[in-house]
């Protein structure tokens, strides 16, 4: 399964990601993560990421491009693999299809998720993470068991820099200019499954999954 999760912010990507990695023992690939994980780390790239970011900006393509070329080659990555949070650029779409050519691979399916503007930002002010595993969770959308810390892991809960209610604003935005317009590209390529993302997290899995089979 070879898989794109696209939707604005707060959707519900990283949760359903998540799921999807059990079910299919295939790796998501959140960009997101993976930027926060280098700016956490102090490495050059994150330090190049990190003024972006706290912006609410998109990362420059070719830094993201080149991060998700190198990642598709990985061994585990053979089997399949689970997009999110990337492409988030009509130019990242067109490096994507083209480095996966050059691999001899195409995409199976690229599932947009479908959230009202007012239900993401109650979303994403209420999103709390995983400093250990990276889980998402919401204070009460989807709260874990222990009120306190990570059900997967027992690590600490964190609310993001960038999960503030301005910096929200702005990002959806940039993803209204920038990102949405991969909806028609891949509505065009075929490859478009576009769910309701404003149902409850097990019942948007259920659509996904029946996407997946019907694709
Ligand atoms: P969310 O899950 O809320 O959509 P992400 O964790 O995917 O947010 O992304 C957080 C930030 O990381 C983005 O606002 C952007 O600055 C940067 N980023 C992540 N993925 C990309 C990408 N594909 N292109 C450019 N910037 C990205
Ligand atoms: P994305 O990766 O698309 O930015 P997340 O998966 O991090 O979105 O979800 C954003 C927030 O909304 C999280 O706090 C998550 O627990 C919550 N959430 C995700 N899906 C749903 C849903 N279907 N209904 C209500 N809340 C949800
Ligand atoms: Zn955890």
């Amino acid at each position: 399964m070879k898989l794109i999760l696209l939707g604005p912010p707060g959707a519900g990507k990283g949760t359903q990601a998540k799921m999807l990695v059990e079910r299919f023992a295939i790796p998501q690939i959140a960009t997101g993560d993976i930027l926060r994980g280098a700016v956490q780390a102090g490495t050059s790239l994150g330090l190049q990421a990190k003024g972006f970011m706290d912006a609410g900006a998109l990362v420059p393509d070719e830094v993201v491009i080149g991060i998700v070329r190198e990642r598709l080659q990985e061994g585990d990555c053979q089997g399949g693999f689970i997009l999110d949070g990337f492409p988030r650029t009509v130019a990242q779409a067109d490096a994507l299809q083209a480095t996966l050519a050059g691999l001899g691979r195409q995409l199976d399916r690229v599932v947009s998720l479908t959230v009202d503007a007012e239900a993401l930002v109650q979303r994403l002010t209420g999103r709390r993470t995983c400093r250990g595993c990276g889980r998402g969770y919401h204070v009460t959308f989807d709260p874990p068991r222990s009120g306190e810390s990570c059900d997967a892991c027992g690590g600490e809960l964190y609310q993001r820099d960038d999960d503030q209610e301005a910096t929200i604003r702005r990002r959806l935005s940039v993803y209204a200019a920038q990102t949405e317009p991969l909806i028609a590209y891949y509505r065009q390529a075929g490859l478009l499954a576009e769910l309701d993302g404003m149902q409850s997290i097990p019942v948007v899995q259920e659509q996904i999954l029946s996407a997946l089979q019907a694709g």
